[in-house]
């Protein structure tokens, strides 16, 4: 269960690799920070955990496949079909975040990957990456939260640079 650094940059990473730089740099930055808090909002479902006060509503239908399409559907109505790259690219966030969790659960609960048509909870369970920070004393969850940045910054950093042209040769 990864925490909020490695969603928001898989997020980001996404968003900046659908979308092309042309057009305004505050525009392209603000996609990003977009793309980074998509990638984390199927974790909002912890509010409905201290509502109704039980652990299962965490990964459940905010972390499954049909929801994300969803997601993607009202983003594609809310932006247009003149920015229908930019749905394209937060759709792609928040998506990431169900895959992400799924890719790197290993003890515990997995997801309702296939919500509604099925309840039965996912994991790949071969690799853990965070699990259980709540558990956790706060120097260890510092040393996961460094790990995350660690994996996940650096494909966004090259995204960067090769969206801001560093690697092309003058003409
Ligand atoms: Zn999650």
């Amino acid at each position: 269960m990864p925490m909020p650094v490695a969603h928001g940059l898989v997020g980001a990473s996404l968003v900046a690799a659908v979308l092309p730089r042309a057009g305004r740099e505050r525009e392209w930055r603000r996609a990003l920070l977009a793309g980074a808090a998509l990638a984390n909002a199927a974790d909002l479902d912890f509010s409905l955990v201290f509502v109704f006060g039980s652990r299962g509503w965490h990964r459940g239908f905010t972390h499954s496949l049909v929801f994300a399409l969803a997601v993607f559907v009202c983003l594609l109505l809310a932006l247009g079909r003149r920015r229908a790259r930019v749905a394209v690219g937060l759709g792609l966030a928040y998506a990431s975040h169900a895959l992400l969790d799924f890719a790197t659960t290993r003890q515990g609960g997995g997801l309702e990957l296939f919500w509604p048509f099925s309840f039965e909870r996912f994991g790949l369970r071969w690799w853990g990456l965070s699990e259980i920070p709540s558990r956790l004393p706060p120097a260890e969850i510092l040393n996961f939260l460094f790990l995350e940045f660690v994996l996940f910054a650096p494909p966004l950093l090259l995204l960067i640079l090769l969206r801001r042209g560093v690697f092309r040769r003058p003409v």
